[in-house]
């Protein structure tokens, strides 16, 4: 079986698909493992993608589809896997589709994970670091006993660009944008599941589990 998993940023995709993979014993597949890997392992595809990369280019979906199709043909993908990260745009989805038909397989089911704009809001900017150590805190899952002050080392907290909410309205406009005409595409093929990801992770992971498993 293959599956697709969809979510916003904040919204716990990543934390999901390594769950829903250890529970159907399916192999997680993120493209940014994939690039590592063929980089790592000097294949002829991760070389190429490697001139990419250096040169701080996007790495062209046909390289991108390559690779994939190369790990899927792997052992562990006979069965299937959880693609999480990929495809990222329409042009993707469809290569994607046309590349499995030829080896006469097909995406079976695609998850998107959904929860409000401002839960995702306030999950995303809620992290604060400590300038002296390092420390991570955040406003609603890790307070700090004092605030504004690190736990650890009592240096000063602060918010990185990343994790300001300018950045974070920027990033789930951004994915919004890129993921919805893909949203369409895989529901117009009847194959979109809609979760809802405004609870808590192990009633996601329960409920991600019967959908994938559901007929
Ligand atoms: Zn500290």
């Amino acid at each position: 079986m293959y599956v697709i998993l969809f979510g916003a940023p904040g919204v716990g995709k990543g934390t999901q698909a390594v769950l829903l993979a250890e529970k159907t014993g399916l192999s997680h597949i993120t493209t940014g493992e994939l690039f590592r890997e063929a980089i790592r392992q000097e294949t002829e595809l991760g070389k190429q993608a490697k001139v990419y990369y250096d040169r701080g280019q996007l790495v062209p979906d046909h390289f991108t589809i390559a690779m994939l199709l190369e790990r899927l043909s792997k052992g562990d993908c006979a069965d299937g896997c959880i693609l999480d990260g990929f495809p990222r745009t329409l042009e993707q989805a469809a290569a994607l589709d046309e590349a499995l038909v030829r080896e006469g397989r097909v995406i079976d089911k695609v998850v998107y994970i959904q929860a409000p704009e401002g839960e995702l809001l306030s999950r995303l900017s809620g992290r604060w670091s400590c300038r002296q150590c390092g420390s991570v805190y955040h406003e609603r899952f890790q307070p700090p006993r004092e605030a504004g002050r690190c736990d650890q080392c009592g240096g000063e907290l602060y918010q990185r660009e990343d994790d300001k909410p300018e950045t974070a309205r920027r990033r789930l406009e951004v994915y919004a944008q890129q993921t919805a005409p893909l949203i369409d595409y895989y529901r117009e093929r009847g194959k979109l599941l809609e979760i809802d990801g405004d609870k808590s992770v192990e009633e996601v992971a329960e409920n991600l589990l019967a959908a994938v498993e559901g007929s």
